[in-house]
């Protein structure tokens, strides 16, 4: 644990009211969630669900779910070979490990600094998650420092999952190329980088495996649902095959397989969010300026920095307070004015369930995990309630 210095934090006050804060007054009988997810209302899916009243086929690789994968093929500039649906992100991390049929007791890689679920999907496959440390900047891993390690990890490296973080991209090149050197299998979590996806180098190219999440948290919303795009044809056949109980056309079985394959009725909301998805991306767009704008008319973007990017959408908005202060002072301090912070990950190893798990030392994880937070991000936030938040959390740190 980092040592936060008491003599910073900040007592709660009383601060003088200002216009923005007298034109919240009023609203602020509600707090500004942290996070509220919007995905297409009934009348738009309804459509979807006459076809499956009409054809009865509701599960199975469906019309729908079929639709759905060739419009995302397209979005994504991809062949529908190379992208796949499947229930879940954390499902499809562990459907794609499956199929890599990476030999069971074997260590996988993993980053400390990421969601709870990346760690548990190795271990869900048979495998033993090592967590390794991030990189300052970038949150992620990089695949040079990852090779050097490799020598000092006491046993055989079966996989390393790279984690974009809070959907920043990452260079998939660099981990084919990694791949190739080492003959470990890598698997990109880049759950949150619906948006980003094509702005990775090499995502549509490559052939190590990119999943994103399409859970209702995330950028592109269905409630449950993910996909994976990769150019390794004879992994796309066997995640395919895995994700419907391992079964081949002669319906005999290679591996003991899974069920995380998309319903009908789950792809009748994705097509109705993919309608709205250019309207939605601009909203999120619209979200994210006016949070740049407020971070610099405040000067707050001197004092803390941030995860938000004109290039591309996302749907949280992490940011990183400055040395000295205390996440939970600064989360607690935002409640009193009605604003909902919380931190989205806090570091796997620090988890009970992973408190076994073998690791190197992760100072920099450490500091992440004390000191970024998350403040309010929905894509239906309006810009007095973004300038209000930001005024408030410039507050703390004067
Ligand atoms: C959201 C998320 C997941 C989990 O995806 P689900 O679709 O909710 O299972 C896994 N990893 C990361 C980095 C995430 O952000």
């Amino acid at each position: 644990m980092v040592k936060v210095r008491s003599d910073k934090q900040i007592p709660i006050v009383d601060l003088p009211s200002s216009k923005t804060e007298k034109k919240f007054k009023a609203k602020l009988n509600r707090k500004i969630s942290v996070m509220r997810p919007l995905l297409p209302k009934a009348d738009r899916i309804h459509k979807y669900l006459e076809e499956i009243d009409n054809t009865r086929w509701y599960t199975n690789f469906g019309p729908l779910v079929m639709r759905f994968e060739q419009e995302l093929a397209d979005l994504f500039n991809v062949s529908t070979s190379s992208l796949i649906t499947l229930s879940s992100g954390t499902a499809a991390i562990y459907t794609v490990l499956r199929a890599l049929n990476i030999e069971q007791g074997s260590f996988c890689i993993v980053p400390s600094w990421t969601f709870v679920a990346t760690a548990a999907a190795p271990i869900t496959v048979g495998l033993k998650p090592y967590f390794v440390d991030v990189e300052e900047d970038s949150w992620t891993l990089d695949p040079a420092s990852v090779k050097q390690s490799l020598k000092y990890i006491p046993g055989k490296i079966g996989a390393v999952i790279v984690v974009a973080p809070f959907g920043r991209p990452v260079n998939v090149r660099e981990w084919d190329q990694f791949t190739k050197e080492t003959g470990i299998a890598v698997v990109i979590d880049a759950a949150a980088a619906f948006d980003s996806v094509l702005k990775f180098e090499n995502a549509r190219l490559g052939n190590t495996p990119v999943i994103v999440s399409m859970h209702a948290t995330k950028t592109f919303g269905m409630g449950e649902g993910a996909f994976v795009i990769s150019q390794d044809k004879q992994l796309m056949h066997h995640v395919r095959q895995l994700s419907n109980y391992g079964f081949t056309a002669s319906r005999e079985i290679f591996l003991p397989g899974l069920n995380s394959k998309l319903s009908e009725y789950a792809a009748a909301v994705g097509l109705a969010a993919l309608e709205e998805w250019e309207e939605k991306r601009q909203n999120w767009q619209n979200v994210t300026s006016y949070y740049l704008e407020a971070f610099k008319a405040t000067g707050c973007d001197k004092i803390i920095s941030h995860r938000l990017s004109s290039d591309w959408v996302n749907s949280t908005c992490n940011i990183r307070i400055p040395e000295g202060y205390n996440p939970n002072n600064i989360i607690e301090q935002l409640s009193q004015f009605g604003i909902e912070a919380r931190r989205w990950w806090t570091g796997c190893h620090r988890m009970k369930a992973y408190e076994n798990c073998s690791r190197f030392a992760l100072p920099i994880t450490e500091k992440l995990c004390d000191s970024v937070i998350a403040i309010p991000f929905s894509v239906d936030m309006t810009k007095d309630e973004v300038e209000y938040i930001v005024e408030k959390l410039h507050s703390l740190f004067n």
